[in-house]
């Protein structure tokens, strides 16, 4: 198939009269301001939309508006974030709403490079919030749009390829010329979430199945090529529930790793030949400085991250003794139960505190 001009277009005009009858009413589609499209997009970066609708109703209830995230605090983003996973883009986002009220006047640029200067702007989101929110003919390319293209165009080649990557963007940029380039956008994205999805694709509802490559060559099962995943790795992280007094110690990630920023229960990886309990007191000993008596096992909780999964096991520990000393955290605190919900955790340490609570009589 060849991207003329004609074809380009006639592509374009299928697709936007596809997305006009089949587009998905979501909330962010229905008011869509700079800060607005903003959230959205950095919330659905890894993230399903049935998961993010919730999260970006409550954030927008809590934060209305640029202004109002630029004066949060990064402990209240954070808990509204709690969950979500991936906690930088949450970072990024306040640090950028801070930035673009002082340097902006709390308006988004339009300009697409100023746009990219900003903490955790890529290319993905400036052309998201460009082309929707400004109706700026700028393109997309992400997993979606990625499949379609290389589907519709039969392309061949490792799609995580730099190669690969600078002509889907060359071919997004091409298509994006035309007089709706925000919903365009969008369109190219609702196919690939709706119709072309990544196995058994919907051809018979596609409207621009005319038009694909791989459905005339039958080579929708191979396209897009993607390079084999890696063996992820498993950790055993034992964590402890210290008490003291009725309370029990919470400690704050730094925020410049991963998790940054979100309180945890002390603890870290278990290393060969340890045992679980000895790991637990070890990992606490070199954390707080504190010596523990291990107890009960609480609950144990699978989770999984891009590059690795781990088992969190909480335990609850007992007469703490020894001089507090954090070596790895930015804060601590000494709560009571019923205190951690004003806290924000990731949701393995979530899961852990419902089974605490669960615990309670
Ligand atoms: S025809 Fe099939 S493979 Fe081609 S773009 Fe449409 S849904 Fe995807």
């Amino acid at each position: 198939m060849k991207t003329t001009e004609h074809g380009k277009s006639e592509l374009a005009g299928s697709l936007l009269a596809w997305y006009d009858k089949h587009k998905r009413d979501l909330p962010w589609r229905r008011r869509k301001t700079p800060y607005r499209v903003w959230l959205a997009e950095t919330m659905l970066q890894q993230t399903r939309v049935e998961t993010v609708v919730p999260y970006y109703r409550r954030f927008l209830r809590r934060f209305p508006s640029m202004a109002a995230l630029a004066r949060a605090s990064l402990d209240d983003v954070l808990e509204l974030w709690a969950g979500l996973g991936y906690y930088s883009r949450a970072r990024n986002l306040h640090a950028a709403a801070r930035e673009i009220v002082n340097r902006w006047r709390g308006r988004v640029p339009k300009d697409r490079r100023a746009f990219l200067d900003l903490p955790g702007v890529g290319p993905y989101t400036a052309g998201a919030v460009l082309s929707i929110a400004y109706d700026l003919p700028e393109p997309i390319v992400d997993g979606n749009v990625t499949r379609v293209l290389c589907r519709v165009y039969a392309i061949e080649g490792d799609a995580k390829s730099a190669a690969v990557r600078k002509r889907l963007w060359s071919l997004a940029g091409e298509l994006v010329q035309n007089d709706r380039p925000g919903d365009f956008n969008q369109a190219l994205m609702e196919l690939g979430s709706l119709v072309c999805v990544p196995q058994d694709p919907a051809c018979g509802l596609c409207p621009i199945a005319d038009r694909c490559e791989a459905r005339a060559s039958g080579r929708q099962g191979e396209l897009p090529r993607l390079p084999k995943r890696k063996a992820v790795p498993h950790y055993d992280v034992p964590v402890g529930i210290i008490w003291r007094d009725g309370t029990l110690l919470i400690t704050k990630r730094p925020t410049d790793v991963m998790l940054g920023g979100l309180w945890e229960f002390p603890g870290g990886k278990q290393e060969p030949g340890e045992s679980m309990e000895g790991a637990l007191r070890r990992e606490i000993e070199e954390e707080t400085g504190l010596a523990v008596d291990v107890g009960d096992r609480i609950v144990s909780v699978n989770h999984a991250y891009s590059h690795f999964r781990l088992t969190l096991h909480a335990f609850h520990c007992r007469n703490p003794s020894g001089r507090l000393v954090l070596t790895k955290c930015d804060a601590y605190r000494w709560v009571k139960p019923a205190e951690l919900d004003d806290y924000a955790f990731p949701s393995g340490s979530r899961a852990i505190i419902d089974a605490l609570t669960a615990e309670q009589p």
